[in-house]
């Protein structure tokens, strides 16, 4: 866990703090610091900023410090911090809204890995309507360039048909790619 420096909250940039309010809609100005989220979320130790800072950072327009976190990349949605915070601050349009502008505005994180997951997971769905395993994890191994490291285990899950070579067929694959691109054209 970092802290937040002085300096940097004298850094603010305002336009930030109010476009992640407008997008988000999750009523970060309502938040007094009560810990709860952090204090109820699972994967806190692991991040950089505890959630609750990353509101508050938000708040300061702390810009950089917030898209280049981890803590962005290590929410699992969850929604603990959703259902218990006492003032009803969504924590978790909040993250969904900082990888959005993340990825858009291609911030180089100290987290590397789970945005290109997070990228290939949403192309396999934009493209088949739902997750294909195999072509993912190809495209996974391609982006991350670490073809070689669990070879043996994917073909082993070949073998026993846990993968399926096929896309999926599924119905309304168009209206999914419509839907993508609404939400491409309103987002950050
Ligand atoms: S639980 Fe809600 S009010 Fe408390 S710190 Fe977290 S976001 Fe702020
Ligand atoms: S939604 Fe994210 S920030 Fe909130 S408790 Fe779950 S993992 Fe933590």
């Amino acid at each position: 866990m970092q802290f937040i420096s002085e300096q940097a909250q004298e850094m603010g940039d305002p336009a930030f703090s109010k476009r992640v309010r407008e997008i988000s809609e999750a009523g970060l100005e309502r938040c007094y610091q009560c810990l709860t989220c952090s204090l109820s979320c699972p994967v806190a130790f692991a991040m950089d900023y505890f959630p609750n800072q990353i509101i508050r950072m938000v708040q300061l327009g702390l810009k950089e410090q917030v898209l280049s976190s981890t803590t962005i990349w290590l929410c699992a949605t969850c929604e603990t911090c959703v259902a218990r915070c006492p003032n009803e601050v969504d924590v978790l349009r909040v993250m969904d809204t900082l990888r959005e502008m993340a990825l858009q505005e291609k911030v180089k994180g100290k987290e590397t890995i789970i945005p290109i997951f997070h990228q290939t997971f949403l192309g396999s769905i934009k493209m088949w309507g739902k997750q294909h395993e195999l072509s993912m994890l190809l495209l996974l191994k391609m982006r991350t360039r670490d073809i070689f490291s669990d070879i043996g285990l994917g073909m082993k899950m070949l073998l026993k048909r846990k993968l399926s070579l096929l896309p999926p067929k599924v119905k309304g694959v168009e209206e999914i790619k419509a839907i993508f691109e609404r939400t491409k054209e309103g987002s950050a």
